[in-house]
């Protein structure tokens, strides 16, 4: 695991190393109960669900101490890899499913995550409460809604000039496209994946969203 981090210039400490090892466990452990990701990919949780969430890492907006929602976190993806990573991080990992809030409560509490929290509930409501409306700096994601649909989900979390962070695959054209016609001054940036030396992520695309 760790060569794979290194290589995309990513490189963890032994706790940080720990962590993940124990993520992994976790994961294998709780999934068949709660669904958290594919069976097909239970032989590369490190590549195709580690590194792709904590290469997010590597944008600048992360380089402060700011306050992140992961929507839709499932398994804890982008926002724990990201939250292990950067420590400095404060991560509330959102998800409505009742057995994936259990899980993600089960796994802050056994990494001692200190500065991450577990909402469980749809955001269409959560984003009406006091404590969490307007209450983000950014809002990450993967795999939850395209992109337009994510944008009306995000918007009542975020602080003025809050931005989102979309983790998406190949067919993101038509996605923005859409996002456009629904916000017009919308300011988007797609990132290829940084450091991506093995080619792993070659489909896959960050999509940077401000201003809607
Ligand atoms: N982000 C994770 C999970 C993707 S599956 C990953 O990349 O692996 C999509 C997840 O979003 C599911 O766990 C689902 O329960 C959650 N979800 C979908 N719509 C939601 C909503 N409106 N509010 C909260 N969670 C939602």
């Amino acid at each position: 695991m760790e060569k794979l981090f290194v290589d995309h210039g990513l490189a963890l400490d032994s706790h940080q190393r720990q962590q993940l090892e124990t993520y992994r466990d976790l994961l294998l452990q709780w999934n068949s109960k709660a669904n958290l990701i594919s069976k097909n990919d239970e032989s590369r949780i490190v590549s195709r669900h580690f590194l792709e969430s904590a290469l997010l890492v590597h944008l600048d907006c992360f380089l402060r101490p700011v306050r992140i929602l992961d929507l839709g976190s499932g398994g804890g993806f982008p926002g724990v890899p990201l939250k292990i990573l950067r420590p400095h991080l404060n991560v509330t990992l959102l998800d409505s499913k009742r057995w994936k809030g259990l899980f993600l409560r089960s796994l802050v509490a056994q990494l001692v995550l200190e500065g991450a929290t577990v909402v469980c509930g749809r955001a269409e409501v959560e984003a009406e409460r006091a404590d969490q409306k307007k209450a983000y700096d950014v809002v990450v994601s993967r795999a939850v809604a395209p992109l337009a649909r994510l944008a009306e989900l995000a918007r009542p979390f975020l602080k003025a000039h809050g931005q989102m962070l979309a983790i998406k695959g190949q067919r993101v054209e038509d996605e923005i496209a859409a996002l456009v016609e629904l916000c017009p001054n919308v300011r988007v940036e797609i990132h290829a994946f940084p450091h991506d030396r093995a080619g792993l992520f070659a489909k896959q695309r960050i999509v940077h969203v401000e201003h809607f």
